[in-house]
């Protein structure tokens, strides 16, 4: 085995998406962004030899764009179930757009208050930007005994201020592992509180009850699950919307209601993002929609928690609440994070065409490595991972 200094030099370690296997072999269990189903990105590729223009040089309010831009709309619509109470938004600015376009939008003044559940680094960094914006109240989900996040904490009367324009939570907490796989219910006197949801990491993998969760404003930025960055979808309920309800600081490009009356066309929309989020959602229609997704993501990470949980401890899984584990993103680590151990199955898995499972994120690299299962990861391409992980256990316990 090669030295310490020479090993930590391996492209492996430092994230490259690049092995040395044959391009069709290659896995990419990236964070995001990431790959999308094959069937999708075929399509993309073919969209550039065909004749006429891309959409990339489309321009957005010529008769071709708005084509796109409508079907888009609809098929989102539908295959996620969205009622006509909401309204669908394509912003620039990513997830972090929407942490401060949400304040920005839903809080006239700086003094209204917010009520974050914050059980996961990304919630955190949403309150964190909120809180330029509006009194933004937190909701402590890390656990007490270990100072972590590793659950979702319960959401009572006495913790959400009743004066909140909304509650914020996130439905997976990417870096964390953590998920909802149902939204939560907000106690009696709170139900007329509208839930705000990151769903950057989850959305189109598990049904949404928009109205009967109250949802008031839902968004994902595209590079997860639904798409490529530069564009954000976010869906808002239309009696959040209106003249004089956002603050009057709140930039155009993040205004819902003007973005929502100029038909997503107030400014340059991201005319390619949007059709590569057209087929994506042609594409779930196609294999059985949302119910038939859901089933996937849950076939997907099991095989994967069944080989941590069967492993005597030679993996580990940080999220003890196997109701509250990622379907999307799953942490594990090997003896405990033993670092020589971790380099290894880093350096051999991704000799065998496995990317992705340790990136850099605005937060380190993590105590963890990650497997993410987003839309386009296959169950075979899960069991190949399992299989690597069994085998790698056998050799090296
Ligand atoms: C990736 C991610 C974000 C950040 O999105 P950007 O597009 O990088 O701004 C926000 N929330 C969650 C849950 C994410 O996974």
């Amino acid at each position: 085995m090669a030295t310490g200094n020479k090993m930590d030099m391996h492209p492996a370690l430092i994230g490259s998406l690049s092995p040395t296997v044959s391009p069709d072999k290659v896995i990419n269990f990236s964070p995001g962004p990431t790959s999308l189903p094959k069937s999708v990105e075929n399509e993309i590729a073919a969209s550039f030899t065909k004749s006429g223009f891309t959409s990339l040089a489309l321009s957005h309010r010529s008769p071709e764009f708005i084509d796109i831009l409508d079907k888009t709309t609809a098929t989102l619509k539908r295959v996620m179930d969205i009622p006509d109470n909401y309204e669908i938004l394509f912003t620039h600015g990513g997830g972090h757009g929407q942490f401060a376009a949400l304040p920005l939008n839903l809080c006239h003044e700086l003094s209204d208050v917010a009520t974050y559940v914050v059980n996961g680094t990304w919630s955190a960094r949403g309150r964190d930007e909120a809180q330029k914006y509006c009194n933004a109240e937190t909701i402590d989900g890390k656990d007490p005994q270990t100072n972590k996040f590793t659950h979702f904490p319960e959401l009572t009367e006495e913790d959400i201020n009743v004066q909140s324009k909304y509650v914020y939570l996130c439905s997976n907490e990417t870096v964390n592992g953590i998920e909802l796989h149902r939204l939560p219910k907000l106690p009696e006197s709170r139900k007329h509180i509208p839930l705000v949801v990151d769903a950057s990491s989850d959305f189109t993998t598990k049904p949404i009850d928009w109205n009967g969760d109250n949802v008031g404003v839902l968004f994902a930025c595209a590079s997860k699950n639904i798409g490529h960055p530069g564009l954000t979808m976010t869906v808002v309920r239309k009696d959040l919307l209106g003249e004089g309800k956002a603050s009057p600081l709140c930039p155009g490009v993040f205004n819902y209601t003007t973005n929502s009356e100029a038909g997503n066309l107030w400014n340059t929309p991201a005319t390619f993002n949007i059709e590569v989020v057209g087929l994506l959602m042609n594409w779930l229609a196609r294999e059985g929609g949302v119910a038939a997704n859901e089933q996937r993501s849950i076939a997907k990470s099991q095989v994967l928690y069944d080989v941590i949980d069967n492993s005597n401890g030679f993996y580990a899984t940080p999220v003890p609440n196997k109701m509250l584990r990622s379907r999307m993103n799953l942490p594990f680590n090997i003896k405990g994070g033993d670092d020589t151990l971790t380099k290894k199955f880093l350096i051999e898995s991704w000799e065998a065409g496995m990317v992705g499972l340790r990136t850099l994120t605005p937060f380190g690299v993590g105590d963890y490595l990650r497997a993410s299962l987003y839309n386009g990861v296959t169950e075979e391409q899960a069991k190949t991972l399992a299989q690597f992980m069994i085998t790698f256990a056998m050799n090296n316990a």
